[in-house]
């Protein structure tokens, strides 16, 4: 079951308080805010949450299951929602992806691009694609081993259905800031050394509500934020 949500009031004023953090956290290392997108993530609550966020102007949504996307989707057919997938990805899901997901960023492997790449020529689409890289110890963690990122941004040049534009992690849990924030700079030195080889990286999805700011300092441009916007979560996913 879903949970449902019923405080807008609490969602506006945890909106702000994130935008404001956000931008504490550029002005700390003289960035622009505007360079960092905020990616709200609805996983466990319901269409009823989603709504509420539409109406505060948010579009773009992160979930982790694609059962979630399709059952919100078919509540929210009559709104612009653009849905974002950032879990782990199984092949046999690569048909409502196709049909729904306006990006992935958490393709990890050939395999997943090549069934994407077969639905979305299907449906005549294109998405949005960050490859997703494990820089953390963490066996609980996906993601592609950094060793591997190489000759996989070679191959998903040519798939023309997925727009490569940068990397995604989720960095080591961690009471140490200095730990997390190392996992973070190992994906923008992983990024930069894509580019130095030709690739165009403009974009890092790196932070989530417990570490955004250490994401910020190293150069995160899209945050995925949810129980900071949503509330805790009750299930565990
Ligand atoms: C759940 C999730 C988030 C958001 O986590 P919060 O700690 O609730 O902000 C971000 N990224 C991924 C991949 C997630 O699964």
């Amino acid at each position: 079951m879903m949970l449902s949500f019923g405080d807008d009031s609490s969602l506006a004023a945890n909106l702000a308080e994130v935008r404001a953090r956000i931008d504490a956290a550029c002005h700390a290392v003289g960035r622009d805010p505007a360079e960092v997108s905020l990616l709200p993530v609805s996983k466990t609550f319901g269409a009823d949450a989603v709504r509420a966020a539409l109406a505060l102007g948010l579009r773009r949504f992160g979930e982790n299951k694609v059962q979630e996307i399709r059952s919100k989707a078919q509540a929210l057919s009559d709104c612009p929602v653009e849905w974002v997938v950032i879990g782990h990805l199984q092949t046999n899901k690569a048909k409502d992806v196709a049909r729904l997901a306006s990006e992935v960023q958490s393709l990890d492997r050939l395999e997943l691009a090549d069934a994407l790449h077969r639905r979305l020529q299907q449906e005549g689409r294109c998405i949005d694609v960050l490859v997703e890289v494990k820089t953390s110890p963490e066996e609980s963690k996906h993601g592609l081993a950094p060793a591997e990122l190489p000759a996989l941004l070679d191959a998903l040049r040519g798939y023309d259905t997925l727009r490569v534009q940068g990397l995604m992690t989720m960095a080591v849990q961690s009471e140490h800031p200095d730990e997390v924030r190392a996992c973070f700079r190992r994906l923008r030195e992983l990024r930069d050394a894509a580019q130095a080889r030709g690739h165009v990286l403009p974009r890092l999805s790196m932070g989530m509500s417990g570490d955004f700011p250490l994401a910020i300092a190293e150069g995160a441009t899209d945050i995925r934020v949810g129980t900071a916007i949503f509330g805790a979560r009750h299930r565990i996913v």
